[in-house]
């Protein structure tokens, strides 16, 4: 069919030629040609991501190069790039940096000497191999003299024990369990303690023979040399061995534990919680009450303890119970030593941290980072160590003083406003078309419209707890944070760092305003249940997904869509079980409940069919259920932002918008080379290429498995089945959606 070309003027700005650019660069070379209504196997839309298969590469560290990851490597390298330079001078000075006093700049320039601290000596890898092991030697003699065992005991000394474990836990590294704090289910004002099984990553169960093997072999060549006492090489795989068998041992217990633990198999379910003299009576070999006293704040009272998987518990601490203290010593140090020994450089160390690159790699192997993301990655997320500390990662990084630094250069308020301003018109326009829902009883209706004009808009990043604006502000935030030359010891002092100012929430009351789920440059936006809020960070509001410049059409189609999705997110099947105040509750009635499910099924229907091709050529099915949410959230975000963007439009023109002026945004121009299609054509077609992603066979594969999104096909061709508009935008024979809810 053909493609209408509409008349207009053309935008020449830099951000139009530059996004023009990419756009066709994306999209398949014979575009014109191809029918969008019924070619859309290969990458969705007129083939909106066949270019983009073609040109991209996976870099070294990665294993798929989607969109979004093209934009996060931009970003980490220009702040490595920033971090490499002077504090912001002559013409690097942004608007933060501008709007400072004297007295202010002092202190900022002190938060820069942190950052570059962090970030040098990282990247001084001469230096970190010149300490070979000893850090992490030092470290386990440590450990080691605050549990003393006396040879052939039986007795564990449960309070030196606690201690010991404690060591390992105050940088998260885990031993028989997980720990971290949340927003409590049932009061969101407060912040509760959360208990689980432990995650081993480090050595997955099910690791064949060979490999398993080959690992004893590194971890004994380290163990011999790090553990505190003399060990023949012979004595170390010993060790390992029965070490990795106890450690298998737990993970086996973690897996049933959470297998039968309700909320693990629906998130939605209420956590059970627990007194502390409840969970002290579940495991007792575990000393809660020295662990509490030893991690928490000074004074707190723990109540509403959560437990997840409380028969594990039962179980660990019986095994704990009956294990030899020695032995207990020896897992800790193992549980360090497999922890730590990625913060080393040294000929001991390396074939134990290559073969980590390739868990993390998900089984394949594309080589190693590069040194300066490593560094900005773990300044910016936090060290591995500490991912696991919440839903995202932890946010109790030094993200938040790297910010102030990259929102001076890239990113500005006017890109803050537009995209609050946008939020808050795609949440009217929500509101409108739910009111007009008639499978939705009455009574359901104003709770669900009451719950969506309560979602927090929180964009780009925070100005309480910390400010990053505020150059004092943040220096209060990271008190008592030193860094020195010694990269081992700058990750552990970064890892304590999140540890403890997640446990400091404790006894504190939650601060609505503060990001306490992400850093602000992580290329991320999501909705969070329990907080009822959404998060539309810096790193998301970046090029090529936005940029403050481009024509209506592409900020909609883009970020449009993507914020509509996070809204949409609280009235998908799970996020409909939270109430307006982020708590779990049932508040809708059964009539609309059932009509609701109707729908849905009609999308787990859709998505099934969809499939990708596994490394050996058979065709694997979507998950329907398991991605529902996702799909969900983005039928009904490219709807919304659609709307909303066409009553921006109206708006604009009411108040005479459409007149001359500089302003690419206000006249809706065309983009040199895409004169072909229409404003509404190009709305899909950047939400189509926002997913464009060049994934090998076997990651695809493993994605499927974990990933709550659909793969990408999936993703572009259901949503834009399901949208009425595209269907007429781009005169489709069928004009009729295949599934809709909201
Ligand atoms: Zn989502």
């Amino acid at each position: 069919m053909a493609l209408n070309a509409s008349t207009g003027g053309l935008c020449t700005t830099p951000e139009c030629i530059r996004i023009a650019s990419h756009m066709l660069w994306s999209m398949a070379p014979n575009y014109t040609e191809i029918d969008p209504c019924t070619d859309f196997d290969k990458s969705g839309l007129p083939d909106v991501c066949a270019g983009w298969d073609a040109h991209t590469q996976v870099p070294a560290g990665l294993n798929s190069i989607e969109v979004i990851v093209e934009q996060d490597q931009q970003i980490t390298w220009d702040v490595s790039q920033m971090l490499e330079g002077p504090y912001p001078s002559g013409s690097n000075i942004g608007w933060v940096t501008e709007s400072l006093s004297k007295e202010q700049a002092e202190v900022d320039k002190e938060n820069w000497a942190l950052l570059q601290k962090a970030y040098n000596t990282c990247m001084n890898m001469t230096a970190t191999a010149a300490l070979d092991v000893k850090p992490l030697q030092a470290f386990l003699e440590d450990l080691a003299k605050s549990f003393p065992v006396e040879s052939g005991s039986q007795k564990t000394d449960l309070d030196a024990f606690a201690k010991a474990v404690v060591k390992l836990q105050q940088f998260n590294i885990q031993t028989f369990f997980s720990a971290t704090v949340n927003l409590d289910d049932l009061d969101k004002t407060k912040y509760v303690p959360v208990f689980g099984p432990p995650k081993f990553t480090d050595i997955p169960a099910g690791t064949d023979q060979a490999t398993l093997k080959l690992l004893t072999a590194y971890a004994a060549a380290i163990l011999q040399a790090v553990y505190p006492g003399n060990l023949t090489l012979d004595a170390a795989t010993e060790k390992v061995t029965q070490m990795l068998e106890f450690q298998t041992t737990i993970d086996g217990m973690a897996k049933l534990g959470l297998a039968s633990d309700p909320v693990s198999l629906d998130p939605t379910k209420l956590v059970p919680r627990a007194s502390q003299e409840e969970i002290n009576a579940t495991a007792p070999a575990l000393n809660f009450p020295a662990i509490f006293e030893l991690m928490a704040p000074k004074g707190y009272k723990p109540e509403n303890i959560t437990l997840l998987g409380q028969d594990y518990m039962k179980n660990v601490s019986a095994l704990v119970a009956g294990t030899p203290p020695a032995a207990l010593k020896d897992y800790l140090i193992w549980r360090a030593t497999l922890s730590l020994a990625e913060f080393t450089i040294s000929d001991l160390t390396k074939p134990l941290n290559d073969y980590r690159t390739t868990i993390k790699a998900q089984g394949l192997q594309y080589g190693e980072a590069a040194q300066w993301r490593t560094c900005v990655k773990n300044m910016e997320s936090g060290p591995s160590l500490v991912n696991s500390l919440g839903p995202i990662g932890t946010p109790h990084t030094l993200g938040f003083a790297i910010s102030r630094f990259f929102i001076d250069r890239y990113y500005s308020p006017e890109a803050r406003k537009q995209t609050d301003e946008m939020a808050t018109n795609i949440q009217e326009t929500l509101g409108e078309r739910m009111l007009q829902k008639d499978w939705v009883a009455n009574k359901t209706k104003t709770a669900i419209k009451d719950k969506l004009d309560k979602i927090v808009h929180k964009i780009g990043f925070p100005e309480s707890d910390p400010n990053v604006l505020d150059p004092a502000s943040l220096r209060d935030y990271y008190a008592g944070l030193e860094f020195t030359d010694s990269y081992f010891a700058n990750t552990l002092a970064l890892a304590g760092f999140g540890v403890n100012k997640t446990w400091a929430q404790l006894g504190r009351p939650a601060n609505p305003k503060a990001f306490v789920l992400a850093t602000p440059m992580m290329v991320n936006a999501f909705y969070q249940a329990n907080y009822n809020e959404i998060n539309i960070l810096t790193g998301w509001q970046q090029f090529p997904i936005y940029d403050k410049g481009f024509p209506s059409y592409l900020i909609y189609g883009g970020m449009g869509v993507v914020v509509a999705h996070e809204f949409i997110h609280g009235f998908d099947s799970q996020g409909r079980k939270f109430n307006a105040e982020g708590e779990k509750a049932d508040w809708w009635d059964n009539a609309t409940v059932a009509e609701f499910t109707k729908r849905t099924d009609c999308f787990v229907e859709q998505y099934e069919k969809f499939t990708i091709a596994a490394p050996n050529g058979t065709q694997l099915h979507v998950n329907g259920a398991k991605t529902l949410p996702e799909n969900i959230a983005d039928s009904g975000g490219v709807a919304t932002s659609f709307e909303a963007w066409k009553r921006s439009m109206q708006k604009k023109a009411k108040r005479g918008g459409t007149s001359s002026g500089g302003d690419c945004r206000q006249q809706n121009p065309k983009l040199p080379g895409l004169e072909k299609f229409t404003d509404e054509q190009l709305f899909f077609i950047k939400w189509g290429q926002t997913w464009c992603d060049n994934r090998s066979p076997e990651f695809a594969v493993t994605a499927l498995e974990t990933d709550a999104h659909s793969p990408k096909n999936g993703r572009i061709k259901g949503s834009t089945a399901n949208s009425a508009e595209f269907l007429k935008a781009f005169n489709c024979p069928n004009k009729k959606p295949t599934c809709e809810l909201w």
